[in-house]
């Protein structure tokens, strides 16, 4: 479909929808245990969780969101949401920002899983998908690269993780990431018995989870360098930002981080000097409203755009909608590869709350977009139940 054939005249859409308001929001958190616990450089863990977002409207439509919402700030700030129309999605946005709303604390979120659910019942308003309203769809099916290869408890470390490497390869993944940070002698070793599992054709990225200083970093690089990696993930604490300055001079090896930072953190510290060679934000954190904003800023600085995507299909959905929307980087008939982070790890409920199911179409294939309505998924009210471990409520939702 084309977004300009895509775009219809306001009238053909019942006013009585398109002028609904807002009515309430409910903010879901789930858990659910693993039958096997994984670690990497930070911690271990032994559960997955979720926070979901769901606005309610006058219409009886409701939207979904996989995201932070803050909900003491939220609640203070609930008439900036309450009474409005979903449509004023991006309004919403930035006056949460303002001073008053959630962002004015340093650091804080704003609330981007209320602003996926926003986009979800703009979308559904509209009758129309919402990669359809973020801009031209560039294409239908989306590249996954596997996230799985956390720490386990194997007798051998380096051969468990070479043989689930070669398993996600022998399922058609073409390119896929392994945690590291564990020590320098551990990495090396682990990584190269990873590229040595999968040869040479897979593109590999590695993990450190913010493990090193610099100059540890750059002594490791040094070793890995001979393994092609696609990329190294967070070698150092996100707000290194000399460090990484270092590094990139140092190695040849292209480096990412992005996966905590909110728009404005990004843009001052990563996009506008030109820290990393891949920025790997997440929706959970900047919002559909917020990825806009990146997307077009990695294009201008041609800085490759990676999403991080570490939640429930519904997150995924979202994700896949606004990466159906980046441009290529460079006009080359093969421009660097728009991916996006699937995880694949284990996870109760994460394919579970969805109705569908987002998979690649066949080995090594895309994962296409969804055509439906908003995110174009259905969140069964059954599995968040199951799952929920408390829920907050604001305004009236029905
Ligand atoms: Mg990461």
């Amino acid at each position: 479909m084309n977004s300009h054939d895509a775009v219809r005249p306001m009238e053909e859409s019942s006013s009585s929808v398109t002028q609904t308001k807002i009515t309430g929001i409910r903010i879901h958190s789930l858990s659910g245990s693993l039958s096997e616990r994984f670690g990497w450089s930070l911690n271990w863990t032994q559960s997955r969780t979720a926070t979901l977002v769901e606005v309610t409207t006058e219409s009886g439509l409701t939207g979904w969101g996989d995201g932070t919402c803050d909900v003491a700030l939220l609640a203070e700030c609930a008439d900036l949401v309450i009474g409005r129309s979903p449509l004023e999605v991006e309004a919403i946005y930035e006056e949460l920002r303002r001073p008053g709303g959630p962002q004015q604390r340093p650091g804080a979120p704003t609330a981007p899983g209320l602003d996926l659910a926003l986009w979800d019942l703009r979308g559904k308003i509209l009758n129309l998908p919402v990669s359809a309203l973020l801009g031209k769809q560039y294409r239908s099916h989306i590249t996954p690269y596997l996230t799985s290869m956390y720490r386990k408890d194997w007798p051998d470390f380096a051969q468990g993780m070479a043989e689930e490497a070669q398993l996600w390869v022998s399922k058609g993944y073409r390119a896929i990431k392994m945690k590291t940070g564990f020590s320098p002698t551990v990495d090396v070793e682990i990584a190269t018995a990873v590229r040595k599992a999968i040869g040479p054709g897979i593109a590999l990225g590695i993990d450190s989870n913010c493990a090193y200083d610099a100059g540890t970093a750059i002594r490791i690089g040094a070793r890995l360098e001979e393994l092609d990696l696609m990329w190294w993930e967070e070698p150092l604490p996100a707000d290194d930002f000399e460090g990484y300055r270092r590094m990139r001079q140092a190695l040849r090896i292209p480096l990412a981080a992005g996966e905590t930072g909110s728009v404005d953190w990004l843009t001052l510290n990563y996009l506008q000097p030109g820290l990393v060679d891949v920025l790997q934000p997440d929706l959970e954190h900047i919002g559909l409203t917020g990825a806009r904003m990146i997307t077009n800023l990695c294009w201008l600085n041609r800085i490759r755009l990676v999403p991080h995507n570490w939640g429930t299909a519904l997150r995924t959905a979202a994700t896949l909608h606004w990466m159906s929307t980046c441009p290529p980087l460079t006009p080359a008939i093969h421009p660097p590869e728009i991916l996006f982070e699937f995880d694949q790890t284990e996870h109760p409920f994460r394919d579970a709350i969805l109705a569908e199911t987002l998979a690649p179409v066949s080995a090594g294939g895309g994962i296409a977009v969804p055509q439906g309505p908003g995110l174009g998924v259905t969140v069964l009210p059954q599995i968040v139940e199951k799952y929920r471990t408390s829920l907050v409520t604001i305004g009236n939702p029905r």
